[in-house]
This record gives structure tokens, sequence and C-alpha cells, in this order.
């Protein structure tokens, strides 16, 4: 009963300390590969996006850099993730179909229509 209580309480056994470290290593291992698994195809990915992005609005009409544009889920029923997300991770197929469901507004648009000061036009042909 040398030391104190305390300090007894907070230093842990060597032997769990390397434990531990392994258990930390593995896991900065595997974590790194899952970030670099979903990292594969990022590009394509983004790229999908950005062409769908680079359309005139389909409100204004006006066109825009694509940082202005934004995907509006023409039927908010049907949306099942965010393209953001899916942009993150998701197959090309999966993230091409919810593509699909959007239409590219501008940002300002978006707000107004968002707020319902606008409405999307009755007929609204999609890029193809
Ligand atoms: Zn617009």
């Amino acid at each position: 009963m040398g030391l104190s209580g305390i300090c007894e309480a907070v230093i842990m056994p060597i032997k769990d300390r390397e434990a531990n470290r392994k258990y930390q290593r593995e896991w900065a291992r595997k974590n790194s590969k899952t970030k670099k698994k979903n990292q594969v195809g990022f590009k394509t990915r983004q790229k999908m996006v950005d062409d769908a992005k680079s359309h005139p609005c389909v409100i204004c009409n006006k066109e825009y850099p694509i940082e202005v544009m934004e995907l509006h889920h023409i039927d908010s029923a049907s949306k099942t993730s965010t393209i953001s997300q899916l942009q993150r991770k998701a197959s090309y197929a999966r993230l091409r179909d919810e593509i699909d469901k959007c239409a590219p507004v501008c940002a300002n648009c978006h707000r107004l229509l968002k707020h319902g000061y606008v409405d999307l036009p009755e007929l609204i042909l999609l890029p193809s």
C-alpha cells in the first residue's frame, strides 16, 4: 500500500497499456483503410454531380457556375438520400438514380422554391 489510492486507480498495468495501444493502432489502420475505400471513385462521383449541375437553372433558365447550382429533388417523396451523402459513398448506379430524380436549380431559386415563392415548371426536361 505504498502508492496512494488515486494513483493506483489511474495507472494501468503495463500489459493492458500495450494491449490498448495495439488496439488503437489496429483501429487507426482499419479506419484509414475504410476511408481510402470510400474515397475510391470520389472524383467520378463528383464529376457525375458536377455534370448534373452544369445546366441552366430550370426555374430562371440562367446559367451559373456549378458552385452556385444545386440539385433539387423534384418529388421529395422519392428522395432516399441527399446527393452530397451519396457523393461521399455510394455506388455509381445509386448516385445516378438519385441524380435522375433531381432538377438543377440555382441556389437563389432553390431557396425561393423551398419557401414557396416560386414553383417548379410544369414540365421539366431533365438533361440526359
Ligand atoms: Zn434559378
